[in-house]
Formats: C-alpha cells, structure tokens, sequence
C-alpha cells in the first residue's frame, strides 16, 4: 500500500474571521480534512485538501442503507501552547470494531494514525487556546457504491473534518428513564458508533423533551430493567461511596471517557465496580438517601452531571453538583492532563508529530 499522504493546502485560510471566545458548538470548520478511498478491495488515494463539500450520486449506498460509522475525539493544547491526541489509539481500535460490525473494511490503524497527526499538525492553529476548549474532530466513513439493492457496498470514502469547540460547561441534565422505547439490544449494532443508532434515539429523546428532560436514560431491551447509558453518554452512579456503571454487556457504547473516568478513580483509591445496576436498585438506593451522585460520561463534555433521574412517576433529584466529589474530580483530572497540569501517568496525551516528509513511508 501506498502510505504517502499528498497535501494540498488551502491559500485562503478562513481562521483570521475566527472569534475564538465565542465558538459555536459543531457548526465552524477548520481548513482542511483527510480524505480517502476503498476501491478495488484496498484504501487508496490518501490525502489531506482545504476543506469542502462533495457531492454525492443520488443512489450512494450510506444515503439508503445506513452503511455509516463515525468517531469523536478530540484535540487539545497544554498551557505552553504543545498540541496533543488523547487516547487515539483506543478511537482507531474502536473506529475499526465498528466497521466489522456494519460490514465495511477495516481502515489501517497506522494509517488513521498517521492521518490525525498529519492533519492536526497542519491545522493546528485552530485548536483553541483556552483551557477546556478543543479542537473536534469526527473520522467518517460511508459506504458509496451508486447502486439500489441490499448489500455491503464496494467502495467506501474514508474523512476527517475537525472543529474548534470551546470550554463546554453544560448545566446538570434531567434524565427519563425510557420504557417504552430501546437504543439497542444484545445482538444488534449498540456497540458501534453507525448513524443509524442516533437516528432511532431522536424520537425518544424529543418526547422526553417534550415532558421537561434533557435526555433518556436508556434500560435493557428486553426487560426494560437493567440501565444502559444515555444520549452519547456512558453512565456512572455513586452509590454509598462506590462508583458504579454498567458493565459492557454489547448493546453500550465503549466510552474512551468511560475507560478513562474508571482508571483514575481506581487509582486514586475509589471503589468502581462495573456492576449490572437495575433501575429498582437505584431507585431503592435513592430512598435509602444512598445516592449521591450520578454523571454522564463522553468526549464532548467530559463529566455532564445528572440533576434528576425520573422512573414511571418517581422522580429522583440528585443534591446539588457543590455537594459532589466524584464527577467533578474526574473532569479535572482529565482536563487538567489536557492543559498539561495534572500529570498524566497512561501515556494518554499523545504529542501531534509534525511528519517531516522524510519519514512519510
Ligand atoms: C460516543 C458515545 C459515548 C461516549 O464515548 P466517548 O468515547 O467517551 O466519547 C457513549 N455513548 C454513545 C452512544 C456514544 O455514541
């Protein structure tokens, strides 16, 4: 395989008309993406060009069958200005689990690698000074075949598009416990990050919304019993002093944040157990005055503190987040690695290498 990547770079950089104080969440663009294609039963073609929108054959596969998985990651500067990756190894590991499960080609973990360095180091201007805010950046691949009919398709366009995000301080979320509606069950495609699993989730989450929520919490689909995560979020309970979240029973998400939120609280001497919670046991907890705390977990935000949990007509409101000790001590930790003053012993920030020509293969 040919791992050259060939930049073209943009001569009309949009980042001087860039208000880095004020970033709108998801809607601003830096000036490149990666880009890349399967053809021919191999990845080819890798390249780096100014940013843009293609255009897509009315019949290409991902538009009618769903053939589409995506990562999130990001991004981010220490305080002396050193642009780093977090963990993004274990997002190619992951990117590629949900590519067999959604029967696409594995895309080459060197390669994903070498990509995200490459485009990072080239736009690294556009990761965002300020403590707390990142540079987003959402690997994508879609299945392109221009055809109609069921079947995985022969040809695939791998991207990388990034955008700089600022500090995301979001107020506590209210929670629904969903019984009616499932994200996904033991079998299906929960554990992958493919389009198709947001779409199923937004009608849920808009009647919750509807009644006051900020977001599902979503339980097992088959007995409606067990509690799973919630949004784009894994979900952690502190319980009489212990952490607990769910275990990985297939149908949950592998959180990069939930991964890490276990370790560093394992470490610093908390009991996490990754245990099969019910919602009846939580909600016994509760009026037992029992639970403390409950937060969700995910790139975007970090640590988003849960403020009510509500079950059938039961509504459980969490003490205020001053009161807690867990959540915000796993925000600042990973935030404080991100700005470079907490001291990472995992090796999880991983310093962009500029590849200097010589050692592109
Ligand atoms: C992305 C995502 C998460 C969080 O994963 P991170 O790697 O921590 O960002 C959790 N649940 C769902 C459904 C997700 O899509």
């Amino acid at each position: 395989m040919d791992m050259d990547i060939r930049i073209t770079k943009t001569n009309s950089s949009r980042i001087d008309g860039v208000d880095f104080d004020n970033l709108p969440f998801g809607r601003l663009f830096s000036d490149h993406m990666f880009m890349a294609e399967y053809k021919d039963g191999q990845w080819q073609n890798f390249r780096i060009e100014p940013f843009k929108s293609f255009s897509l054959h009315p019949a290409t596969m991902a538009l009618h069958y769903g053939q589409e998985i995506f990562e999130g990651m990001k991004a981010t500067k220490t305080l002396d200005g050193k642009p780093y990756l977090f963990r993004p190894e274990m997002h190619a590991k992951r990117l590629n689990k949900s590519a067999a499960r959604m029967c696409m080609p594995e895309f080459p973990e060197d390669m994903f690698l070498k990509a995200l360095h490459t485009l990072i180091d080239l736009d690294q201007g556009w990761i965002p000074p300020r403590e707390g805010s990142a540079l987003y950046i959402r690997p994508t691949m879609i299945a392109t075949d221009e055809f109609i009919g069921v079947k995985p398709s022969d040809s695939y366009l791998f991207f990388i598009f990034t955008c700089p995000v600022g500090p995301y301080y979001p107020k506590p979320v209210k929670l629904l416990a969903e019984t009616k509606y499932v994200r996904a069950v033991l079998g299906g495609t929960g554990e992958a990050k493919a389009a198709g699993n947001y779409a199923g989730a937004l009608l849920p989450a808009k009647l919750a919304q509807e009644k006051g929520y900020d977001q599902v919490l979503w339980l097992d689909a088959r007995e409606f019993k067990y509690i799973q995560e919630s949004g784009t979020m894994n979900i952690f309970f502190v319980i009489d002093n212990k952490v607990i979240t769910p275990p990985l029973y297939g149908t949950i998400l592998k959180g990069v944040t939930r991964d890490s939120i276990i370790r560093l609280l394992r470490d610093a001497g908390h009991e996490v157990e990754e245990y099969p919670i019910t919602i009846d046991e939580l909600v016994e907890a509760y009026k037992a005055g029992k639970l403390q705390e409950s937060f969700g977990a995910g790139t975007a935000a970090v640590v988003s503190h849960v403020s009510e949990i509500t079950y059938k007509d039961f509504h459980m409101v969490l003490p205020p987040v001053e009161e807690r000790k867990i959540g915000p001590f796993a925000k600042a930790t990973i935030d404080g690695m991100r700005a470079g003053k907490i001291e990472d012993p995992y090796d999880w920030m991983v310093p962009v290498k500029s590849p200097s020509p010589a050692t592109v293969a």
